[in-house]
């Protein structure tokens, strides 16, 4: 078991377009053409890029890489967008994976709703085996300020490690719980999937499957008021027929925990019971699951200020997600303009070198601070729909990129 890397290693994560079955044939194939292919390529770091179909083009040594979908070299303190050092490519650990489509990946839990035994399947929770491909790429495309994310991983991973040595409980704390918190739309759900989803790729010597459970407390609170307490015991109950199989990984994603363990000292004298039997169930059984090496919790919050403090205090990191500041506004919003570039909804044009765009971009940026990234993410398709004249298109229907970012900053206004 290894899930230890020294601070200098380069973590290159492949992803492959075959299916899992074959994944050990193909890692021993590709494992030689890739080391080639990433000696010879500058592959920018931090960034999920297509295998140069040129470069493999007539070289019989790299034609397998033909069955490669794309690369992501990533390192511990990287700035992005640089390369790979020649250091570097003395310390790479390859992660081979394909990401699992299958329509069965999500799968409701039926939740046996008693002496009818009729079964009621529960909306509120969500079940995916991972890598999934509903969480390609999404790592990369959430952005933050430097190294957010790469300490979210490496406290995940030393966490397992700590499991994983049986590290007595009694002497060191550990328990395996993540808490982010901050204002909603700011990416912390987004985020806890896309922590499970590296983590998958990361640990797959370790463990076989990676399974991402998600409770949305919210709507299972709301829907199933009196009987949630229970609900909360069958769902851990159906967890743990999982989390018995050390070769499987455990991610349980709770929701907007405050709606689970909304804290029992605010709550008033009239409160139900039933809320208080909810944080009970929820607390005890997550002292029991965590009793197993192979569980990761993690929970996601808008209001922290009202959440339980023994759930509080079960959280070995409580990390604020704030609005996202103007370098991360700048990056989200030149993604998403490549991305309408490469789709060929806009024309293909630099943003950098043109002085005129990068301005528009900077005032557009300047203007957007104090929005969620989900907000950013909307301004494109509002910027399409409302703000462009039949005079920003061209013969051939595409936009000038300077006329959407007009029509960006008109949809901000
Ligand atoms: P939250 O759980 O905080 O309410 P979500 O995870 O539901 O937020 O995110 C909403 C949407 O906004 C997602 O599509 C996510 O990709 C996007 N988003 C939010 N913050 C960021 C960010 N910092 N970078 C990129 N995308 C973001």
């Amino acid at each position: 078991m290894n899930l230890l890397s020294a601070k200098d290693t380069v973590h290159v994560e492949i992803c492959l377009k075959q299916n899992e079955n074959h994944l050990e044939t193909l890692e021993n194939l590709l494992e030689i053409p890739v080391r080639e292919y990433i000696a010879v390529v500058k592959v920018p770091l931090g960034e999920s890029v297509k295998i140069n179909e040129i470069i493999i083009e007539g070289n019989s040594a790299l034609a397998d890489l033909k069955l490669i979908e794309s690369l992501l070299i990533e390192r511990e303190n990287k700035q992005n967008g640089e390369v790979l050092s020649e250091t570097d490519l003395q310390n790479l650990s390859l992660h081979f994976y394909s990401p699992l489509r299958r329509v069965m990946e999500l799968e409701t839990f039926d939740i046996d709703s008693g002496d009818t035994g009729e079964c009621d399947a529960v909306p509120a929770s969500n079940h995916w085996l991972l890598p999934s491909s509903s969480f390609l790429h999404s790592w990369e495309n959430l952005i933050y300020e430097d190294g957010l994310k790469e300490k979210l991983l490496k406290f995940a991973l030393s966490a397992l490690i700590f499991s994983q040595h049986s590290v007595n409980p009694h002497i060191i704390s550990c328990n395996r719980l993540i808490l982010l918190h901050g204002p909603p739309g700011t990416g912390k759900t987004s985020l806890c999937k896309a922590l499970a989803q590296k983590l998958a790729i990361r640990v797959r010597r370790t463990f076989r499957h990676t399974h991402l459970i998600e409770i949305n407390s919210h709507s299972l609170f709301s829907k199933w008021f009196s009987e949630s307490g229970k609900l909360v015991m069958r769902l851990f109950a159906k967890i743990r027929e999982i989390v018995v199989d050390p070769n499987n990984l455990v991610c349980v994603l709770i929701d907007e925990v405050e709606s689970l363990a909304y804290a029992r000292d605010c709550m008033s004298g009239q409160e139900p019971k039933d809320a208080m039997r909810v944080v009970n169930a929820l607390l005890t059984q997550l002292d029991a699951i965590k009793e197993h090496p192979n569980v990761l919790i993690l929970a996601t919050s808008n209001l922290a200020d009202t959440i339980d403090l023994a759930f509080l205090d079960r959280a070995d990191i409580k990390q604020y997600i704030g609005m996202p500041n103007i370098v991360a506004i700048k990056t989200i919003y030149t993604k998403m303009l490549d991305e309408m570039m490469r789709v060929g909804i806009i024309l293909e044009q630099s943003l950098k070198e043109n002085d005129n765009h990068e301005g528009l971009l900077s005032a557009l940026a300047e203007r957007s601070q104090g929005l969620s990234g989900r907000a950013l993410r909307k301004l494109p398709f509002l910027a399409h729909a409302v703000h462009t004249t039949s005079s920003d298109f061209d013969l051939n229907g595409k936009i000038e990129l300077s006329d959407f970012l007009d029509a960006m900053l008109a949809a901000l206004e």
